[in-house]
């Protein structure tokens, strides 16, 4: 008899979103403990939570360094180093202006440009005083806030991976709100690739733009039209310009990439977002084992280097 391959799916709902983990051998115990680590992972970083550890961080704003722990430290701190990396694009101490705007959560109308500089002069990393040894966090000033959103899901996908190698599993995709990191090798392809769809940004859900054939890596992708509101014609979405306060202005509808650390990605989706299709592309084709799709307004896809087109739609990771 041939031995069938199966697939078990795993899915439930956290930080509002639909996690998916797809298995290859039945294993309720591992997702069990899967869930028990996410739910724990909102708790501490939860931004609806008045007792999660980052809402103790931004209530002690311009008080007192807070006591976290190691993972919190860690997200915190790659945070704060990637924001020091890309000040013009990526900040995590976004969080004054994402509550002034409400983007997505309720917010319609474009804030007063002294509301909107009064939170500029609140996002400076280095204001932030991050000590290793005592792992305490301390955002100097009254009123600065951080605001994990465009990072957490990627050190999720990290760690939850980890835990499934740990645990012995050698084939996985987790799926954290479309943001996927995968395992192994494709126990279902005879070359042991892997194919993940990209969602276009204007089609209805499961009709992708393109798929991307690649050995197991993570897949980010960073887009205005999940979160957003219009005026008149004009439309104000959830990605923010650390620099102008208003949201980012670029040509471009989304990017996702393709690498190894979900964390990186999460970062350089929002950078490169920033950055356009050219500039975007320079910055992603000089870091080694980094590719990039980007979707313009009219639907047209650029890839980086490495990602080779093969056919209408079809692309190979090489
Ligand atoms: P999503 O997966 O929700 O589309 P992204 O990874 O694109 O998220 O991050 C968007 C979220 O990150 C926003 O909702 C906000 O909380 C936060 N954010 C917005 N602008 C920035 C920025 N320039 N740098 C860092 N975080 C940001
Ligand atoms: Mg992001």
């Amino acid at each position: 008899m041939v031995a069938v391959q199966k697939k078990y799916l795993s899915q439930f709902t956290m930080f509002g979103t639909v996690v998916t983990i797809t298995l290859f051998a039945p294993n309720q115990p591992l997702i069990e403990q899967v869930y028990d680590y996410l739910v724990k992972m909102d708790q501490f970083f939860s931004m609806n939570r008045p007792d999660s550890e980052l809402m103790r961080i931004n209530q002690q704003a311009g008080h007192a360094p807070v006591t976290v722990s190691s993972t919190c430290f860690e997200l915190i701190q790659a945070a704060i180093t990637a924001s020091r990396d890309y000040q013009d694009s990526f900040n995590v101490l976004i969080g004054p202006l994402v509550k002034l705007w409400q983007i997505g959560f309720g917010g319609q109308q474009v804030p007063s440009q002294s509301a909107i500089q009064a939170r500029l002069a609140l996002m400076n990393p280095a204001d932030v005083q991050l000590d290793a040894v005592k792992q305490t966090v301390w955002l100097t000033k009254p009123g600065m806030m951080l605001d994990l959103g465009a990072i957490a899901k990627g050190y999720f996908a990290d760690q939850v991976i980890l835990q499934l190698q740990q645990a012995g599993v050698t084939h996985a995709i987790v799926n954290l709100g479309g943001n996927v990191k995968i395992l192994g090798e494709n126990p279902l392809t005879p070359t042991g690739q892997w194919v993940v769809g990209i969602q276009a940004p204007k089609a209805p859900r499961g009709y992708p733009a393109l798929q991307l054939v690649t050995p197991a890596k993570t897949v980010v992708t960073s887009g205005i039209f999940e979160r957003y509101f219009k005026v008149g014609t004009k439309l104000y979405h959830h990605i923010l310009d650390p620099q102008t306060g208003y949201p980012v202005e670029k040509p471009i509808e989304q990017v996702s990439i393709v690498t190894t650390s979900s964390t990186l990605a999460e970062i350089l989706s929002t950078v490169a977002f920033f950055k356009g299709a050219t500039a975007g592309r320079q910055l992603i084709d000089r870091l080694p084992n980094v590719e990039a799709i980007f979707i313009d307004q009219n639907q047209q896809i650029q890839t980086t280097a490495g990602l080779q087109h093969l056919s209408e739609g079809v692309y190979a990771y090489e």
